[in-house]
């Protein structure tokens, strides 16, 4: 698989899997086979990898990026051993940063939960062609990490505001919101990637969502609360005084 296609998902899956830590070994920089050239995006995405870990509370070591051509194979080798040799020096993951598996399944839970958002928020960074390798060590800061996580947005439907319109149903890029002309809309929480469209496209004269920082989603209304008032949503524009 070309390094281009690494996703921060994977890397999360893997540790999630019980992995104690993860290589990626691709072509070297200026050699990639396309002109997309993925091992750039690899290189930004692993240092962001990288300061995620640390925010997790575990250590960053436990990933490696190393660029290998097909030739080189005494090297591979070379290179394989002594990551081996680093992840047994720093021990189990979770274990040895003092982390129970509850605690290290949780964190790794949210951390991938919040993909999405992540991918959007650092998109531009990601995307990034620094002309040096050595750049990347400081593309991502531990503090903007930590911000990135701290202000993940939630967004919630006010029950008492949605009106049924079904506009950010139709416009939500990933479908998790449901309901429909005759039913108050909820966001599934869990499928919701956060990119913020259906705060963009609510109308003003609804304002039905809400944007929450640094705090959870209420929990969603009740099916049975969730039916409005017969022909509200198709009679008129308003909602209801
Ligand atoms: S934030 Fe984006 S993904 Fe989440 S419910 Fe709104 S439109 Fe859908
Ligand atoms: S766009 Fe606003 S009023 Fe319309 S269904 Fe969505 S949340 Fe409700």
């Amino acid at each position: 698989m070309c390094t281009g296609r690494v996703d921060l998902r994977f890397i999360l899956r893997a540790l999630a899997n019980g992995n104690d830590g993860v290589f990626v070994g691709g072509c070297w920089l200026g050699e990639c086979h396309y002109i997309t050239e993925g091992n750039y995006d690899a290189l930004s995405l692993m240092h962001l990898a990288k300061k995620i870990l640390e925010y997790l509370g575990l250590n960053p070591d436990r990933l490696r990026i190393e660029w290998l051509s097909a030739s080189e194979g005494v090297r591979f080798a070379e290179v394989m051993n002594d990551f081996s040799a680093q992840i047994k020096s720093i021990g189990r993951l979770g274990e040895a940063e003092g982390l129970d598996h509850m605690e290290l399944c949780r964190r790794l839970d949210q951390a991938t939960q919040l993909v999405p958002y992540i991918k959007i928020a650092k998109r531009a960074k990601l995307a990034m062609r620094l002309s040096k390798e050595e750049e990347y060590l400081s593309l991502f800061s531990t503090e903007e990490v930590e911000q990135m996580f701290d202000e993940a947005p939630s967004y919630y439907i006010d029950p008492e505001k949605c009106y049924a319109c079904m506009i950010c149903r139709n416009r939500c890029p990933v479908q998790c919101i449901s309901g429909d002309r005759s039913r108050i809309h909820v966001i599934d929480q869990e499928a919701c990637i956060r990119c913020g469209t259906c705060l963009k496209v609510c109308p003003p004269r609804f304002g039905a969502v809400q944007k929450l920082i640094g705090e959870p989603a209420p929990p969603p209304l009740p099916e049975e609360r969730r039916l409005l008032r017969k022909g509200k949503g198709e009679k008129s524009e308003e909602p209801a005084a």
